[in-house]
């Protein structure tokens, strides 16, 4: 069985002590490939170096995390498109809007997202959207953009069913991860009515760590619990799961 993680910030300083080990449990689970989402210039440097050591497992995107546009956000897009112009990354991400924590940089944030789908859209690579508090924002941005050509995911989805309707006419992916193990999150409601060859699977790791582990830091090799919870709600085997997730991502992504 292979699963591919599309989210997970295994580069983080959270797994300094054990990120060998915690490659090898994801293998042995399956867990075959990890998309490691960037986020700004104080981990870009780690993200690449975790990615040169493990080549055949982890695979890096480039862009700017929405909480991370500040006063000097101009100056971190410009390393981000620096970045983009110098090699190959397998999607622009993660980009989008927060307002969860704060709106002091809504109209930046607005900017970067705006900017970061342009870039994109020249390197035709799908993009990877963080849209917290700002679904339908994040919608919106999207629709004006897409004449056609813009892919993406929105990772931790975790709206309603019609947003999940628009994000799927939109003809992007649900990025879906251990929320779906929450008791009162809703999400498994939303995706017994959602068709499987729209979703991806991911860990958002160390966040969002799925039910029986929920509290703790969590790793890719805990995806496995939701493949169980989304085969159990779409009453299918968890073989089927992993097969077209893994498949979706790879249309999504290309060849990983
Ligand atoms: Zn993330």
């Amino acid at each position: 069985m292979q699963i591919t993680d599309t989210h997970s910030h295994i580069y983080l300083p959270e797994f300094e002590a054990d990120r060998a080990n915690m490659l090898s449990r994801a293998g042995k689970e399956g867990v075959s490939k990890i998309l490691m989402p960037a986020i700004d210039s104080s981990t870009h440097q780690q993200m690449l170096e975790f990615e040169n050591l493990n080549p055949a497992q982890c695979i890096a995107m480039m862009g700017l995390h929405p909480c991370s546009v500040k006063q000097n956000f101009r100056e971190e897009l410009a390393l981000v498109k620096k970045y983009l112009s110098e090699r190959k990354f397998v999607a622009v991400g993660e980009i989008g809007l927060d307002f969860y924590w704060d709106k002091t940089f809504a109209a930046d944030q607005y900017e970067a997202f705006h900017q970061q789908i342009d870039w994109a859209l020249e390197i035709e690579r799908p993009i990877v959207i963080h849209s917290r508090n700002s679904t339908d924002e994040c919608i919106q941005v999207v629709k004006e953009h897409q004449l056609g050509k813009l892919k993406g995911v929105f990772h931790c989805f975790s709206g309603n069913a019609a947003q999940a309707k628009q994000v799927i006419d939109l003809g992007f992916y649900l990025g879906i991860g251990g929320v779906l193990t929450y008791k009162n999150s809703g999400l498994d409601k939303v995706m017994e009515n959602v068709d499987m060859k729209h979703v991806v699977l991911e860990t958002d790791a160390p966040y969002l760590t799925p039910v029986p582990f929920r509290g703790k830091r969590n790793e890719p090799a805990y995806l496995n619990y939701v493949v169980e919870k989304l085969a159990v709600i779409k009453n299918t085997s968890v073989e089927e799961v992993a097969a077209i997730t893994t498949a979706n991502a790879e249309t999504l992504f290309g060849k990983l």
